[in-house]
């Protein structure tokens, strides 16, 4: 029985371990998907916990909507939570878990700059990055035992765990993405948004704006990831392929309708 169990082990350990991301790249991915889950599932409840939830409702309503529309073809539920905070911030986690700080709001100025922020961090999810990260930093035993460490956040480990799965700048602990999973992120990204029915072309606003609202320094979790211009100039390279699943997704009647309303 135990052999059974430790053979069965093994083979999900090797098939996992042979993963292919959405953009075809090979990857280590060692930890069980559902653990993963459980792992998103605690720091989410932690973060709620730590955090002070948006009470505006049209503010909320405005996030849930574009979440919504843009995960509307990945199937499942993905939890949507709004923060009150003045950090131009946002995440989403393993597990369907997606937070919005709601400064974000600021230099997010439309429906197509959310969900482009959105899918960018939902494409790290369905890329599986934060499994990658746990698979390099962890052995697998000890990424296991450590589901125990997200209890407490503020340990030793538990904050190397939350920096793993994306939420370094909580922390305190600076995990960036590697520039290979940020430049996947955004290509899974654009695709979600023009798939959704959100404008592609929104993404390369968005990030005029960010450089613009986080003058002179930006803020700590986007220092960590590539320059603005470089972005920009990767999302005008993917564009030609992307504009026309936009176009398509239009003429089959997505058009989201995402409003702030009077706040
Ligand atoms: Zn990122």
């Amino acid at each position: 029985m135990i052999k059974n169990m430790l053979f069965g082990l093994a083979l999900v350990g090797v098939l996992l371990a042979c993963a292919t991301s959405p953009t075809g790249r090979s990857q280590l991915v060692l930890m069980p998907e559902a653990q993963l889950a459980q792992m998103g599932f605690q720091a989410f409840e932690q973060i709620k916990r730590k955090e002070r939830i948006e009470a505006n409702p049209a503010v909320n309503a405005y996030v849930r909507c574009v979440a919504d529309e843009l995960t509307y073809t990945l199937g499942g539920r993905w939890e949507v939570a709004v923060f009150q905070s003045e950090q131009v911030n946002a995440f989403a986690l393993p597990g369907g878990k997606i937070g919005v700080y709601s400064g974000l709001l600021k230099a997010a100025r439309n429906q197509h700059q959310l969900a482009a922020v959105l899918g960018h961090e939902i494409g790290h999810v369905l890329a599986r990055h934060s499994n990658e990260r746990v698979s390099q930093e962890f052995a697998v035993e000890q990424a296991l035992g450590l589901i125990q460490a997200l209890a407490t956040p503020q340990s030793s480990s538990g904050r190397l765990l939350m920096g793993a799965l994306g939420l370094g700048a909580q922390v305190g602990v600076l995990m960036p993405f590697s520039r290979i999973q940020e430049t996947e992120a955004d290509v899974i990204g654009l695709e979600l948004m023009a798939r959704a029915g959100f404008d592609p072309r929104e993404a390369i606003r968005l990030w005029h704006n960010m450089g613009e609202t986080s003058r002179p320094k930006p803020p700590e979790w986007l220092s960590t990831h590539p320059s603005h211009a470089s972005r920009i100039q990767e999302i005008e390279r993917h564009l030609p392929r992307i504009l026309p699943l936009y176009e398509a997704a239009k003429a089959r009647g997505r058009r989201p309708n995402c409003t702030l309303g009077a706040t």
